[in-house]
């Protein structure tokens, strides 16, 4: 898992990071939604790109 402030890597279980002490809360929903909504992000941005590299090869094709 990953501290939810400093974003570093936690073993699974622990109680705090490693690397800044904070409190490790597993399972947080909060943490659920941002991920949800993170992955929703990038999925818009990847359909994004994607929609723009074609635009860029049928501009070069047709040009
Ligand atoms: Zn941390």
């Amino acid at each position: 898992m990953f501290c939810s402030r400093c974003g570093a890597s936690n073993a699974d279980g622990a109680k705090y990071c490693v690397s800044c002490g904070a409190l490790l809360e597993p399972n947080r929903p909060a943490d659920a939604d941002w991920q949800q909504e993170n992955r929703g992000w990038t999925m818009l941005i990847a359909g994004l790109a994607v929609v723009g590299a074609l635009a860029i090869v049928a501009v070069l094709l047709f040009s």
